[in-house]
C-alpha cells in the first residue's frame, strides 16, 4: 500500500463535477452521494443530463483517431500504471466504496483487487496479434484485420461499481477505442471518480476518457448519440431491453450484461456442511446484490432437510448493520425501494405456503438473512432477482428434474453443482442451458480471464472478458490490395 500519499482521490479536485478533458461542472447540477448505511453526506459529484453526454461523446469523438494511432505497447503501459495506482492507494479507497455501496471491507477489498486485476487484463489485449492473411480470388493480397469502434459508452450499475465499470473501460481502451462512461448515479466514486483519479494520474491523455455520472435520461442520451458507436451495458433486464431498443433503432452495437435467477443444484452425495457454507455466501454475499447471487437452491430429496437446518443456523448468526463498524456480514440495502421489493417478493412466497426459517423483516435498509424452503414455481421468489439476502431453497428428486428447474428459467447466467462425485456433476453441467458452470462451488464467481454471461433475459449472446474481449470491443476491417487497378467490362 502507498503510505506516501494518503490524498490520492483528492476529493478537492472533483467535488461537484464531472471528468470531461478535464474536471468541470456539468449543466445538469450536482447531486449528492450518500451513505446507504447512514443517510450521512459521501461526497456531491456533478451529474450529466443529455447535454453533458452529448459533450463527452464529440470530446471522445475528436481524440479517437489519435488513441488509436499509439501503439499497443504505450496503451498497456498506462493501463498497467493505472493498475498498479489502484493496488497501491486500496488503503485509501477501500473506506470510499465501503461508504458509498454499502459493502463490508472484504467485498470493498475485492473490488480493487479484481478491478486491478481487469486493467493488466486489458494491457495485454493492447498487444494481441490483430489481423488475418485472407485467402484471395485473384492475384490481390487480402487481409482483415480488427479495428476498434470509435467510441464506446459504458454504462454500469451499483452493485460492484468498480469492477463492472472498468472491466468495460479498460478492455475498450485497450484497442484503441475511446469511452463515455456513465456510472449509476448512487455509486459514481466507486464507479467514476476513482476510475478517472487512476487514469488521470497514470497518463491517459485528455478527453480519451470521459466519465459523467447520471441517471437513465443520461444513459438514454448515450444510446441515441451520433459520435457514439457502441454501448457496454451492464445492469437490469428491464434497463438493458430498453437500451438495447433505443440503440438498434440508431444501429448501434449492443453489449448486454444483465441479470440472473442462478441455481446451486446441491446432489445427495454433497458435503451438507460445506454445501451449506456455499449456499450462504452464494445467497448472501454483498446483501444478496450481485448478478450472480443464489437465486435458488436445489437440494435434491433426501438430503434437503439437512443442509436447510445448516443454512437456517448460519443465517441466524449472521450480523447485519454498518459496514463501517467492520463487525458485520451484511450491510445495507441500497435503497428504500429495494428493501420494498425483497419484501413483495418474501410476503408472496409465504402467502403462497413457503416456510419462512429465518429473517424475513427489516431495520430500516438492514434486511436480515432469510431462508425460505418450499419455494415452487408459482411463486415470484421463484423466478424473479430478488436482489436481496434471501435464500430460496426448492427440492427435487432426480437429476433430470433439477436440469429442467434450472433450463425453464427466463435467466440463464451462472449455476453451480455440489457433489462428492465430479464426474456426475460435470454430466450435469453439461445439460444446463447457462453461460456459466461451477463443479462444486457456489454461483458466485467472476474475473478477467473467462468470458462472462449467459442467454435469455441474461444478456444478448455477447460475452465480456477473457476472449470474449476481443470480438466485443473490435470490429472487422478488410482490405484487399492490387498491385496496380484493373480495367473492367464498362
Ligand atoms: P439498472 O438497469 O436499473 O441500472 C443499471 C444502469 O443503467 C445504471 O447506470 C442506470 O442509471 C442505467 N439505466 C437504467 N435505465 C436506463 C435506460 N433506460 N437507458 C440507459 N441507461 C439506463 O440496474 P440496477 O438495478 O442498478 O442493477 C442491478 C441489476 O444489474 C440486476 O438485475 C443485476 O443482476 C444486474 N447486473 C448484471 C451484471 C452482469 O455482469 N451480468 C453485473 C451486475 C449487475
Amino acid at each position: 500500500m502507498n503510505v506516501h500519499n494518503q490524498n490520492f482521490l483528492d476529493a478537492e479536485r472533483w467535488q461537484g463535477l464531472a471528468f470531461f478533458a478535464d474536471w468541470q461542472k456539468t449543466t445538469a447540477g450536482v447531486a449528492e452521494v450518500r451513505d446507504p448505511a447512514t443517510g450521512a453526506l459521501v461526497a456531491s459529484v456533478g451529474i450529466g443530463g443529455p447535454a453533458d453526454i452529448a459533450r463527452a461523446a464529440a470530446e471522445a469523438k475528436a481524440v479517437q483517431k489519435a488513441w488509436a494511432k499509439t501503439t499497443g505497447v504505450e496503451r498497456a503501459k498506462i493501463l498497467n500504471k493505472a493498475a498498479d495506482l489502484l493496488e497501491e492507494n486500496g488503503a485509501e479507497l477501500i473506506p470510499w466504496i465501503m461508504r458509498e455501496s454499502g459493502s463490508i471491507y472484504p467485498k470493498a477489498g475485492i473490488e480493487i483487487e479484481h478491478g486491478a486485476l481487469f486493467i493488466r487484463h486489458a494491457a495485454t489485449l493492447a498487444t494481441l496479434p490483430t489481423g488475418l492473411m485472407l485467402p484471395t480470388m485473384d492475384e490481390r493480397t487480402n487481409y482483415a484485420k480488427r479495428v476498434p469502434h470509435g467510441v464506446v459508452g459504458v454504462i454500469s450499475p451499483f452493485n460492484f461499481p468498480l469492477v463492472l465499470s472498468v472491466r468495460s473501460i479498460a478492455a475498450a481502451l485497450a484497442f484503441g477505442n475511446t469511452v463515455v462512461h456513465k456510472p449509476d448515479p448512487r455509486t459514481p466514486i466507486s464507479g467514476g471518480i476513482i476510475i478517472a483519479r487512476i487514469f488521470e494520474e497514470a497518463g491517459l491523455p485528455k478527453g480519451v476518457l470521459q466519465i459523467v455520472p447520471g441517471g437513465a435520461d443520461a444513459g438514454e442520451a448515450m444510446c441515441k448519440d451520433p459520435n457514439i458507436a457502441m454501448i457496454s451495458f451492464t445492469g437490469s433486464a428491464g434497463g438493458g431491453s430498453k437500451v438495447a431498443e433505443v440503440a438498434g433503432r440508431h444501429f448501434k452495437k449492443v453489449q448486454l450484461e444483465l441479470g440472473g435467477k442462478n441455481s446451486l443444484i446441491v446432489l445427495d452425495d454433497a458435503d451438507l456442511d460445506i454445501a451449506a457454507s456455499n449456499s450462504a455466501w452464494g445467497a448472501f454475499l454483498h446483501q444478496g446484490q450481485i448478478c450472480m447471487a443464489t437465486g435458488l437452491i436445489l437440494a435434491q430429496e433426501s438430503i434437503a432437510e439437512a443442509l436447510t437446518e445448516k443454512l437456517v443456523a448460519k443465517a441466524q448468526h449472521l450480523p447485519v448493520g454498518d459496514p463501517s463498524t467492520n463487525q458485520v456480514a451484511l450491510g445495507p440495502i441500497i435503497s428504500d425501494g429495494q428493501v420494498a421489493n425483497i419484501q413483495r417478493l418474501v410476503d408472496d412466497a409465504v402467502a403462497k405456503g413457503a416456510k419462512l426459517l429465518a429473517g424475513g423483516t427489516h431495520d430500516g435498509r438492514f434486511y436480515a438473512a432469510t431462508v425460505l424452503s418450499g419455494v415452487t414455481p408459482d411463486m415470484l421468489a421463484f423466478h424473479e432477482e430478488v436482489f436481496g439476502p434471501v435464500a430460496c431453497i426448492t427440492t427435487f428428486k432426480t437429476e433430470e428434474e433439477a436440469i429442467e428447474l434450472t433450463n425453464n428459467s427466463e435467466y440463464g447466467l451462472a449455476a453451480g453443482v455440489i457433489s462428492a462425485n465430479s464426474a456426475r456433476a460435470m454430466r450435469i453441467a453439461d445439460e444446463l442451458d447457462v453461460g456459466m458452470v461451477h463443479i462444486n462451488d457456489q454461483t458466485v464467481n467472476g474475473g478477467p480471464f473467462a468470458p462472462f454471461g449467459g442467454p435469455r433475459k441474461s444478456g444478448n449472446g455477447t460475452r465480456i472478458g477473457g476472449p470474449a474481449d476481443i470480438e466485443e470491443f473490435t470490429t472487422w476491417k478488410w482490405i484487399s490490395v492490387k498491385d496496380a487497378a484493373t480495367p473492367y467490362p464498362f
